[in-house]
C-alpha cells in the first residue's frame, strides 16, 4: 500500500511540473503541422503506437491531411495517444516503448509517442509524462546501466568511502568511451547521480533493442579471503548468449584483476551463475525485466573489502577494467568463444535487497519548452 501511495504522489508532481506541456498536446489528434523529425519517430514500424494510429484514422476524428485518403499519411502523429498502462502493483509494465530522450541533464526516457512540441515520455521514476527537448535516438549497439544512484540508493559503501554508485557511474562511462573507439553506438541508462528505478533501467534496455545490455556494479558483503578475485557476472537464466556474454567478461576481467597483488575476498561460487526467484524466473529485476535483450549483470568486485576499494580508486585500474569489458564484448559480437568461469550457483535467499523500487523516487524536473 505505501508504494502506491508514494506513486500516486510521484504521478502528482510531474503532473504539476509539464502543466505546460500538457496544454500543448492538445486533446486529440494533431498530425499536421508537426516537424518531420518528430512525426518519424512517431512511424515507420509496427508497433504498438502504429496501432494507436490506425484506431484513431478509422474513428474518423479527424481527416488526414493527404490528397490519397486511402492511404495512411507517412506522417502520422497517433490521434488516440498511448497512456503508460501500470499492473496492479501499480508498476509500470515493461515493452510499452520504443526509441528514447536523452536529456542533456544526464537523463533517459523511453518514449511512448510523438505528441505535437515533444514526446509522451516513461520518466525516470515511471510516470508518463509529455516533454518537448532531448535528443531522440531509436537503437543503439549496447545500453550501459550504472547501478543505483541518488541519495538514498548509493549501493555498497567502501570504509574509504567511496559510494558503489559514483564508482558504477565512473566505471559505465569509461566502458562507454572504450565502446565507442571500438566503433559501437551506446547509451547509459543515467549520465547522473539520479535514482532510477529498476523496472525504468529495463523499458530503456527494450526501448533501444540493443545487442547487449550491461548492469554495472561493484560487490559487498563477502568477508572470506581468497587467493583470487571474487568477480561475479550473473546471466538471465536459460539465456545461452547471456551466458556465453557473462562467461567472456568474467574470462576477460578475472584475467586482468588476477594480475594485481591484492587481498582478495570471494563467496565459494564466485563466478559466471544465475539466481532465480521463487518463481523460477531470474532474481534480479535488471535481468528478469529486460525480456529478449541479452543482459549480463556485472560484480566486478568487492567494493565492501578495503583492499579491494584501494585498489579500485586508482583510475587506471578502473580504465583496466573498462578496457577488459571492450575485449569482452567485441568477442562476444566477432567470435563464437564459449567464456570460461562457469560455475553451480548456491542458494542465496529470496529475501529483496530492498532497493531499486519506485517507492520515494525523486523525478527530474521535465524541462519547459
Ligand atoms: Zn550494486
Amino acid at each position: 500500500m505505501t508504494k502506491r501511495r508514494d506513486r500516486q504522489s510521484t504521478a502528482g508532481k510531474v503532473t504539476l511540473t509539464v502543466l505546460v506541456l500538457v496544454a500543448l498536446v492538445g486533446a486529440a489528434a494533431c498530425r499536421d503541422s508537426t516537424s518531420t523529425t518528430l512525426a518519424t519517430d512517431a512511424s515507420g514500424d509496427q508497433t504498438s503506437e502504429d496501432a494507436g494510429a490506425v484506431e484513431a484514422q478509422e474513428s474518423g476524428e479527424e481527416p488526414a491531411p493527404t490528397s490519397t485518403p486511402t492511404t495512411l499519411p507517412a506522417t502520422t502523429i497517433p490521434a488516440v495517444l498511448p497512456q503508460l498502462a501500470f499492473d496492479p502493483t501499480g508498476s509500470p509494465v515493461n515493452g510499452q516503448t520504443r526509441g528514447v530522450l536523452v536529456f542533456d541533464e544526464g537523463w533517459v526516457s523511453p518514449v511512448l509517442s510523438a505528441v505535437q512540441g515533444g514526446h509522451r515520455i516513461w520518466t525516470p521514476c515511471g510516470v508518463q509524462a509529455d516533454a518537448s527537448g532531448g535528443t531522440f535516438v531509436e537503437t543503439v549497439d549496447v545500453v550501459i546501466d550504472p547501478g543505483h544512484g541518488g541519495e538514498i540508493e548509493t549501493g555498497a559503501v567502501g570504509v574509504g568511502g567511496l559510494r558503489e554508485a559514483d564508482l558504477n557511474l565512473g566505471v559505465a562511462r569509461r566502458v562507454a568511451d572504450e565502446l565507442r573507439d571500438a566503433g559501437l553506438t551506446v547509451v547509459l541508462t543515467r549520465d547522473s547521480d539520479i535514482r532510477l528505478p529498476i523496472v525504468t533501467r529495463a523499458e530503456i534496455a527494450r526501448a533501444l533493442q540493443p545487442k547487449l545490455f550491461l548492469s554495472i556494479h561493484f560487490n559487498g558483503g563477502s568477508t572470506t579471503f581468497s587467493r583470487t578475485p571474487g568477480t561475479e557476472m550473473f546471466f538471465q537464466y536459460g539465456n545461452s548468449e547471456s551466458r556465453r556474454l557473462a562467461g567472456l567478461i568474467y574470462e576477460e576481467v578475472f584475467a586482468k584483476l588476477s594480475t594485481y597483488d591484492t587481498q582478495w575476498v570471494a563467496l565459494s561460487d564466485s563466478g559466471v551463475i544465475y539466481r532465480l526467484n521463487r518463481e523460477n524466473e531470474d532474481f534480479y529485476g535488471v535481468l528478469r525485466r529486460t525480456g529478449d535483450v541479452t543482459t549480463v549483470l556485472i560484480e566486478y568486485l568487492y567494493l565492501s573489502n578495503p583492499s579491494e576499494e584501494r585498489l579500485v580508486s586508482d583510475y587506471a585500474v578502473q580504465h583496466e577494467l573498462a578496457i577488459a569489458t571492450r575485449k569482452a564484448v567485441v568477442r562476444f559480437l566477432e567470435t563464437d568463444d564459449p567464456g570460461s568461469g562457469f560455475k553451480e550457483p548456491m542458494f542465496r535467499g529470496y529475501g529483496s535487497s530492498g532497493t531499486g523500487g519506485l517507492g520515494g523516487c525523486d523525478d527530474p524536473l521535465v524541462q519547459a519548452p
